[in-house]
């Protein structure tokens, strides 16, 4: 194996505690701290366990947590009457609906009636636009968290070939703006697209997010390119008792090739959560007039 291995788990520790620090900051500036309100409806375990782990780290740096749990079968009314109550409180800074949402509700509507100023998961169709037009959003947390990973490990991005795959509104395409955004020439690549191995083969930065287990081969990837590998699959190895996770990447291989890549698990997904708490402590910031957060 050559390529560096890029530590998302430790460098989500060193953005939490900037975060703690500047919600400690915060406090001293306007006596308050920010609130974090996630709602989960329904009981998908996964959901689940990421919703505790939002509340745990969101209290961990010095925020409110606020979680509301509903029913599967609530009303898509209902829903809507919460985020109104939510966007109206004033110890409320950010709004994080859980996804996927019940099949009852329309998940389009139920996003675009979050404040978008409180929309720290950045899936607000204002924040789509902002992001696209290039003005101040809020960023969706996956994609922020990849920049982050990108940028510390490479500088620069400015001039380098960058092939996104996969083309989903949370992951795909938020992540080839901010691509665009810092002068990369971006490619997004998905389902359709012809000759993917080639396509990938020009690539500087290979971002994968497809959701299929260790897609990605290592005689897809440029030497020393940079993979970042959004991918989280649970598989059954044969023979194996338990499930292990694995990225979107065949590790060993991409890893003989590359310069740098993320590690599944502990590369991007911790990102996740650090990135949506330095969104809400962004929100607080502009609510309250403080300077922003980096
Ligand atoms: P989606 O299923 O919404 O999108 C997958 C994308 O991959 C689609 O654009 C699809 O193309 C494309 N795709 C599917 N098969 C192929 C293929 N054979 N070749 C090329 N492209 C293909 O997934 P998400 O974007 O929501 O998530 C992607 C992965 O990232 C998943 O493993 C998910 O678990 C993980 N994830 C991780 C997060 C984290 O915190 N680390 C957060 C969010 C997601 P098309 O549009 O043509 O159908």
């Amino acid at each position: 194996m050559s390529a560096t291995i890029i530590d998302g788990k430790a460098f989500a520790a060193v953005v939490r505690a900037q975060v703690a620090t500047q919600v400690a900051a915060a406090k001293a500036a306007t006596g308050q701290v920010p609130g974090l309100a996630v709602v989960l409806v329904g009981e998908d375990p996964a959901s689940q366990v990421y919703v505790r782990n939002k509340n745990r780290q969101t209290v961990e740096v010095g925020m409110n947590s606020f979680e509301h749990k509903l029913a599967a079968e609530t009303a898509e009314a209902d829903l809507l009457a919460l985020i109104a109550q939510l966007n109206a409180d004033p110890a409320v800074d950010g709004i994080l609906v859980q996804l996927p949402l019940p099949a009852h509700m329309n998940a389009e509507a139920v996003i675009n009636a979050i404040d978008s100023a409180k929309d720290v998961d950045g899936f607000h169709i204002d924040n789509v636009g902002k992001l696209v037009t290039g003005q101040k959003a809020m960023v969706p947390c996956t994609p922020l968290g990849c920049l982050m990973l990108l940028r510390d490990t490479l500088g620069t991005l400015e001039g380098r070939d960058a092939v996104v795959i996969g083309r989903s509104n949370i992951v795909g395409k938020p992540m080839a703006n901010l691509l665009l955004r810092d002068g990369c020439t971006v490619t997004v690549a998905h389902s359709r697209t012809a000759n993917l191995p080639d396509v990938v083969r020009r690539a500087d930065i290979v971002v994968a997010a497809v959701g299929r287990p260790e897609m990605v081969k290592g005689d897809w990837i440029k030497p020393g390119a940079v993979v970042i590998d959004v991918g989280i699959n649970r598989v059954q190895p044969a023979g194996a008792e338990k499930a292990k996770l694995v990225g979107d990447c065949d590790f060993d291989s991409c890893a003989a090739v590359a310069g740098a890549i993320t590690p599944v698990p502990g590369g991007v997904g911790p990102m996740t959560i650090a990135c949506l708490l330095a969104n809400t402590l962004t929100a607080f910031c502009r609510r309250h007039a403080l300077p922003e957060p980096e």
